[in-house]
């Protein structure tokens, strides 16, 4: 059985409601996104063949300040997804708390199945779609699945053609040459590493002894690899959509995303091929999933091995399974807080935008390292208050800081 994403985020929010004792007034707030945005991208193939691409864009609450969040390229990427991955936004905005709303962009196709040249018309489509509605004061888009700097600046030219001035914060994750921020790159990873540290310690375990499993070698897969080994970490497996690798004397990150450009594939001399499932349950003491939604499930939940769980995509662990592991006593670094390094860097960037600045590489580390310390810290400390798994926790501190804000800005009329 497939699970509604927004319907899981309504149960979670009603349960979240409950402990806080919101009025229905408020829960009703946080169950409705601000506004739906549907429209219809005419796209013209290479071989001056046109079809019709559906986009969408949430905007779901901005409360605490302009909507922002990504807009990903996916054939599965419809109404119910989006509006659930808004709603994720602006409760990672506020477990994070920097002063953003939640909001969120899709269109639903395939991008591997298009040229370069057809993606830029479809990236240019989706701007020209949604203009009126976008802006540094209004809503702030950004990379996210499939998509990424050069679409972003693809964007951004588009934006700033149309309505005739320059505006750099209308978008996040651009190159560093049209306004970007140096790290955005890696600050999905990054911000993952603050958090996971974070946790590890707290936890009496130490950096330099743990066994990592990752699933998913894109950009915050292949970064978190990295970033992990050079922490002292062993990886004993990696994978991607072409299968899985595993290694108990370990991966050497580097030398497998070269392999994997000249081939296309993952291979190392000492790993033996296994699946994507045979990942998951790999016996690992952290496993990070880095790649797409409902991989932990109740089917495999019982069999995760792992002690810690970082999860760098968005919701790859089920409600069911969130249950069992939860019993089983792993530890969830929860979505909202694992991968908020991405949006809070994005936050830095659209702050050097609007002061017309630069930000160094140390400037971005360390406020960075700053924010999620801060936010884990937060989140561990409800867990332990309020008796409940770090999931829990952290959907409580977001839904409460949202609340907040969002009860300030409705008088009754
Ligand atoms: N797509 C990323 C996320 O899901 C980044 C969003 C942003 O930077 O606005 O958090």
């Amino acid at each position: 059985m497939t699970v509604n994403p927004f319907e899981s985020y309504l149960k979670r929010l009603d349960q979240a409601s409950e402990k806080l004792k919101l009025s229905k007034e408020a829960r009703s707030k946080l169950a409705t996104p601000d506004r739906i945005l549907e429209k219809d991208i005419d796209l013209m193939r290479d071989d001056g063949t046109k079809e019709t691409l559906h986009a969408y864009r949430v905007q779901f609450n901005n409360a605490r300040g302009p909507y922002k969040g990504g807009i990903r390229f996916h054939p599965a990427a419809d109404l119910d997804e989006v509006k659930a991955l808004a709603a994720a936004m602006a409760i990672k905005c506020a477990v994070v708390d920097i002063p953003m709303g939640g909001g969120k962009g899709g269109v639903q196709f395939d991008p591997k199945q298009y040229s370069d040249a057809e993606i830029e018309r479809v990236a240019r489509g989706f701007v020209r779609a949604f203009v009126h509605d976008l802006g540094s004061d209004k809503d702030i888009p950004a990379p996210d699945v499939y998509t990424n700097g050069t679409i972003m600046g693809y964007m951004l030219d588009e934006y700033e053609k149309i309505t005739g001035k320059k505006e750099p914060g209308m978008i996040t994750g651009k190159p560093v040459p049209l306004g970007g921020i140096v790290g955005r790159d890696t600050a999905t990873a990054q911000g993952g590493v603050y958090a996971l540290e974070y946790f590890v310690d707290s936890q009496g375990m130490e950096m330099n002894q743990l066994r990592v499993a990752i699933q998913g070698f894109g950009n915050a897969g292949a970064t978190m690899a990295h970033l992990l080994y050079e922490a002292g970490c062993n990886i004993v497996g990696v994978s991607d959509s072409s299968g899985a690798l595993l290694s108990e004397t370990g991966l050497k990150p580097d030398k497998l995303l070269k392999t994997k450009e000249e081939k296309k594939v993952l291979e190392a001399p000492n790993a033996q091929k296994a699946t994507n499932a045979e990942l998951l349950e790999a016996d690992c003491d952290v496993l990070v999933p880095a790649a797409l939604d409902g991989q932990i499930t109740r089917e495999n939940a019982a069999n995760i091995k792992a002690k810690i769980i970082l999860e760098l995509a968005n919701g790859p662990t089920t409600p069911d399974a969130d249950k069992i592991l939860a019993e089983r006593g792993v530890t969830v670094i929860p979505d909202v807080l694992a991968n908020a390094g991405g949006v809070t860097v994005s936050y830095f960037e659209w702050m050097q935008n609007q002061e017309g600045s630069m930000w160094t590489e140390d400037q971005v580390s360390t406020e960075l390292q700053k924010t999620m310390r801060r936010a884990a810290k937060a989140v561990d400390e409800k867990s332990k208050k309020a008796h409940v798994p770090l999931r829990d926790a952290a959907f409580l501190l977001g839904v409460e800081r949202l609340a907040a804000a969002t009860s300030m800005r409705n008088s009754a009329v």
